[in-house]
């Protein structure tokens, strides 16, 4: 698929993809859901450093979906006290995207300064943001929300450098009215039930492709010691019966061909059949489609699969969206061998089977 790793090539000065120009150390992202017009409304906090002189503007992907209010700018130590106000302009870029172009000021071009933008943004009706009515749900009670990043859908979401060769660590907080969860696909989080506010933070660098968001009516229950089961209500008995203590087994398995699980948790959450895919690999919090629930060999093999990106794909990553093969190559290579090791040689064989039906 196209990226836009070109777009520095049109002045040595902006910043865009080309990390050589510039790092992104983190972002935050402060999000509150409004499920009644189903937009999410906060900001983006980008934490950059500069690694070149002379560095004028800063180019975001985004999304003509995305309505973007404000962009300011601290940098601190630079006697600065006050957040300063960017000019910024929105241009078409490509069918699945526009560019997001900021005028940076003199003071955030000094090499290993390290600068904070802000950009306040709403978003509407965006490819990477799945609204459900209740009645799509499993449960027909409540709405949902979930995400779906993979490939170049996040730009829909919050502005960011979307390509798989810019990681960073990320933290959130997500404003939702009572009663709804939410969980993203990060290392910690933690609830405030006074403030109906959730806070997560993901301490392991990764793509903009690989941050997630689900919101809705979801319970869990513990399947082992660092996993987790998730789904809504009239799903949860019946996933965590199917995948029981399988998860612990399959990830010891892995451990041992692959050397240790990065990401602490591996939990994983079941969604409505109107999820795009089959599943996806976000790390720590793998999303599965309900549905798969009605083959036991499916699940076994997809959850496998998605287990086996925590090395392939997520802990290593292909630098651009023309290797991804490379992700799905090693992926799937670390599938069957975990099968394989787990099951046994007739395993293997359902692995290829169910494979090929599902293409
Ligand atoms: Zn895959």
């Amino acid at each position: 698929m196209k990226s836009n790793m070109n777009l520095s090539d049109l002045n040595e000065n902006v910043w865009s993809t080309n990390r050589y120009l510039g790092m992104l150390r983190h972002f935050h992202l402060d999000l509150r859901l409004n499920f009644a017009v189903k937009e999410m409304s906060g900001w983006l906090v980008l934490d950059l450093v500069p690694v070149q002189p002379g560095v004028c503007s800063l180019i975001l992907d985004s999304h003509p979906s995305l309505l973007i209010h404000s962009i300011d700018c601290k940098v601190p130590g630079a006697g600065q006290q006050e957040p300063v106000s960017l000019t910024y302009r929105v241009d078409p870029f490509t069918d699945y995207g526009s560019s997001l172009s900021i005028s940076l000021p003199t003071a955030a071009a000094k090499p290993g300064r390290a600068v904070q933008i802000t950009v306040r943004y709403t978003t509407t009706d965006g490819p990477a943001i799945w609204w459900l009515d209740s009645e799509l749900t499993c449960g027909q009670l409540r709405p949902l929300v979930f995400t779906q990043g993979h490939s170049v859908c996040n730009r829909s979401f919050f502005p960011c450098f979307d390509t798989p060769a810019v990681k960073s660590t990320y933290t959130a907080t997500v404003r939702v009215p009572d009663g709804v969860t939410v969980l993203m696909s990060a290392s910690r989080s933690s609830y405030s039930k006074q403030d109906r506010v959730f806070q997560f933070s993901m301490e392991f660098p990764v793509p903009s492709y690989l941050v997630a968001l689900v919101a809705g009516e979801l319970q869990h229950v513990d399947v082992g010691p660092r996993s987790r089961v998730w789904a809504e209500p009239c799903l949860l008995s019946c996933a965590v019966k199917k995948l029981g203590g399988s998860v612990e087994r399959w990830l010891g398995v892995a451990e041992d061909l692959f050397g240790p699980y990065l990401w602490g948790r591996c939990d994983i959450v079941f969604l409505p059949p109107s999820f795009p895919i089959v599943a996806m690999e976000n790390p720590c919090l793998t999303f599965i489609i309900a549905s798969i629930l009605e083959s036991s060999e499916f699940l076994l093999i997809d959850v496998i699969h998605e287990i086996a990106h925590g090395w392939f794909g997520n802990a290593v990553t292909n630098a651009t969206w023309e290797e991804m093969w490379l992700s799905e190559g090693l992926a799937t290579y670390a599938q069957r061998r975990i099968t394989t090791e787990a099951y046994g040689n007739a395993a293997f064989a359902v692995s290829v089977t169910c494979l090929l039906a599902r293409f």
